[in-house]
């Protein structure tokens, strides 16, 4: 007979039943037992309190728990309707699971947002302390006598430590309100529900009434000297001189705080405030075994038996990307970085998430349950498919600039989600914008989106005083290194440059480098990113058959979406290289003393456009940086939006070969935003972010500003250098 398996759906469940069942324990043994402290200096549990209300507290409590778990395994169960998702437990990746998990419970990645995190810890880690606070009191409940431990100056500095951490709380939930009610930041006046209302009241009642049943407990109690450790008990204690039937207040504060926290415990589950477990679980669960910056693989798709891909219904989403959902605490943060949002276009990567969490909701197995947030009545679902609440325009307004998962606090994978509708909607439906229909065909027909002669690839190298050798996949590569140009590089104008620039460079540095001319197809980055993963696997399987073929083993390339594709996802094809980019080589070749600058100076303001490739798909912003930087006399700017926050230039995700027909264009609101700095010069390291925020400064009617590849800023100044001697 099979084993019974534990479920995800199990786990709430095991939980709450254990603290359920140790709740209703402790009250059936203190009932028993009556165990008190003797000590003047202590406090008994119930103090006044009539034994209805034990009774009440001890049977209400268990239930309400149990509650919470089954509303908890309802979420879990829809987890479980998702595909699989590998999410090793190794020796390896369970250190780097915990740091993640450490991250997320000590609210580092909140800190991101230093204002907004600073405020989430204020109510995140008194509430921790407050709750050990009130266990640690029924834990010597159940002591016997000889082991109770809460008298004298223990007692004295644990009332002390409950009362600051109720002052933190109270701060916290007081910022909160007016952050939310008062201030209103762009992204919480996008998305302020009656959901966040109730949850903070709660919290607020929470707080106020854990205060006034202190300060009533200690007026019925005369006021001992010893709970001036309670620092806001005891002043508040005072209030209540000469009132009569303290008890009864005393009593009514009392239900009203244990009315507050029942009320979290249902409010838990079935808000936001879920995040509080799933958050952290997500977060243990995020390291994948693939990198970054590579899309999830898909089986051959000549061979598989599958009929359909992409993501559509609910189930089509792998388990964690599920899971991912119900562990958004709706900060909006991922919609104040989206570029494609700023300008105006309709796609907000806060909602795709929530929408999501609406249909996976509706559908539930055993009916509709919660939905992420509070939805309007009027919107529906009907059926099981996210584009019953997602437009294929959302989807197609998306640049993959990732800047949405690198700035989301509990590390939710939002772009994988949108790049998987694009799968279902370009390979199930074939609903794509039409101009994106050209680049398809060009890729087709010519490998490569400019729809460019493959036999013209390597006619940029003409303008080289020596020959570039070019090897056509036919035997082994014979030289060091395959320079990768890429289309861009091959067929651009202005890209052209970059790649004669690069190549002059790579031979000053006596670098043994091939080309593989018309052999190089254009990696299927634009078709995979678009959904069009036929396209993708088509020429991808092709290089990755020339290169093998070859022996090729080192790789060189400008173009950080070639980079992305041949080092990350390649190999989910058999393809493994060592794939630098020009900006990590030149870095190198300065750094060895390969490449002499002499001297060569660059008397200009410079800002650096970081490409979203290269940064938060790989990691790789200093390299850049740097290579300019050695460059004497230049001064280096940064643009406001820099680094891991840097402001995508429009193009990547197939965007280049889409027209902006919304809002304003990503390329002229990033081009404003790098000649504000004072600039002179713009240095790119991306063909893409070459050509969108050259056509930007042009368009702001800034001639005067030189944008170039930093290949191009060294070179210039070399030769500039050497001319002049
Ligand atoms: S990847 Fe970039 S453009 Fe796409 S949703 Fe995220 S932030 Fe917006
Ligand atoms: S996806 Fe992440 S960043 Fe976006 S609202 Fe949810 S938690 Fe915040």
């Amino acid at each position: 007979m099979a084993r019974p398996r534990l479920k995800p759906s199990h786990v709430p469940w095991i939980l709450a039943g254990s603290f359920a069942v140790g709740a209703a324990i402790s009250g059936i043994l203190s009932t028993i037992t009556q165990w008190h402290d003797e000590s003047p200096v202590s406090r008994p549990v119930f103090y006044d309190m009539p034994s209805a209300l034990k009774l009440l507290l001890y049977t209400t409590l268990p239930l309400t728990i149990a509650a919470c778990g089954y509303l908890y395994s309802l979420r879990a169960a829809n987890w479980q309707r998702g595909q699989p998702d590998r999410r090793s437990q190794s020796a390896k990746s369970i250190p780097r699971r915990l740091k993640a998990f450490r991250q997320g419970v000590y609210m580092r990645t909140l800190l991101r947002d230093s204002a907004a995190g600073l405020m989430h810890s204020l109510i995140y880690f008194p509430f921790l302390i407050l709750f050990a606070v009130t266990n640690v009191l029924l834990i010597d409940e159940q002591m016997p006598r000889s082991l109770k431990f809460l008298h004298g100056d223990t007692y004295r500095g644990y009332v002390l430590v409950g009362d600051i951490a109720g002052v933190l709380f109270l701060i916290g939930i007081v910022w909160a309100l007016v952050r939310r009610y008062i201030q209103r930041p762009y992204r919480l006046k996008l998305k302020t529900r009656p959901e966040d209302g109730v949850i903070l009241f709660t919290f607020l009642l929470i707080g106020l009434s854990g205060f006034f049943t202190e300060a009533l407990r200690i007026a019925v109690a005369d006021r001992p000297a010893f709970e001036k450790w309670s620092i806001v008990g005891y002043p508040l204690s005072g209030v209540f001189d000469g009132w009569t039937h303290l008890s009864g207040w005393h009593m009514a504060s009392w239900i009203v705080h244990f009315g507050a926290f029942l009320a979290f415990l249902i409010l838990m589950p079935t808000t936001k405030l879920r995040h509080m477990f799933t958050s952290p679980v997500n977060m243990y669960l995020s390291d994948r075994d693939r990198p970054k910056g590579a899309m999830k693989p898909l089986p051959n798709l000549m061979e598989t038996s599958l009929e359909t891909f992409g993501a559509n219904a609910v189930e089509d989403f792998t388990w964690k990307q599920l899971l991912d959902v119900d562990a958004c605490t709706v900060c909006g943060r991922c919609t104040s970085v989206c570029p494609a949002h700023a300008t105006g276009k309709p796609l907000d990567p806060r909602e795709i998430v929530l929408k999501v969490g609406h249909v996976m909701a509706a559908t539930s197995a055993g009916g509709p349950i919660s939905p992420v947030v509070g939805q309007d009545a009027d919107l529906t679902v009907s059926a099981d498919s996210v584009f019953e609440r997602i437009s294929a325009e959302e989807i197609w307004a998306c640049t993959s600039c990732k800047a949405c998962d690198e700035i989301c606090p509990v590390n939710i994978e939002i772009l994988d989600k949108i790049l998987d509708m694009r799968r279902y909607l370009s390979l199930m439906e074939s609903n794509f914008p039409t101009e994106l229909g050209n680049a398809y065909r060009s890729m087709e027909n010519q490998s490569n989106p400019w729809g460019m002669n493959q036999g013209e690839r390597a006619d940029w190298a003409n303008g080289l005083p020596d020959d570039v050798p070019i090897v056509d996949g036919s035997g082994p590569l014979g030289h060091e290194y395959l320079y990768w140009v890429g289309c861009a590089g091959s067929f651009d104008d202005k890209n052209k440059k970059v790649t004669l620039a690069t190549a002059k460079l790579l031979r000053r540095a006596g670098i043994d480098f091939a080309i593989l001319g018309p052999s190089e197809l254009c990696t299927g980055d634009p078709a995979r990113r678009s959904g069009n993963e036929y396209l993708f696997q088509m020429l991808a399987t092709q290089n990755v058959e020339t290169l093998n073929g070859m022996g090729v083993q080192k790789i060189i390339t400008q173009c950080p979406h070639c980079f992305n594709t041949l080092g990350n996802e390649y190999p989910q094809l058999g393809g493994n290289y060592e794939v630098v980019h020009h900006s990590q080589f030149l870095e190198y070749l300065l750094d060895s003393g390969k490449l002499q600058l002499d001297g060569a100076s660059l008397e200009e303001r410079v800002v650096y456009h970081d490409s979203c490739y290269l940064g938060r798909h790989n990691d790789v912003y200093m390299a850049p940086r740097k290579v300019i930087g050695s460059l004497k006399g230049i001064d280096i700017v940064e643009a406001p939006r820099s680094g891991n926050k840097g402001m995508c230039c429009g193009a990547g995700g197939a965007r280049m070969w889409m027209e902006e027909h919304t809002g304003k264009k990503v390329n002229t609101e990033r081009s404003q935003e790098l000649l504000a700095t004072g600039a002179t010069r713009i240095a790119t390291a991306c063909p893409f972010c070459y050509i969108m925020i050259d056509d930007g400064v042009k368009e702001n009617g800034r001639d005067d500003v030189l944008v170039q590849d930093i290949s191009m800023h060294l070179l210039d100044a070399l030769e500039r250098g050497e001319s002049s001697v």
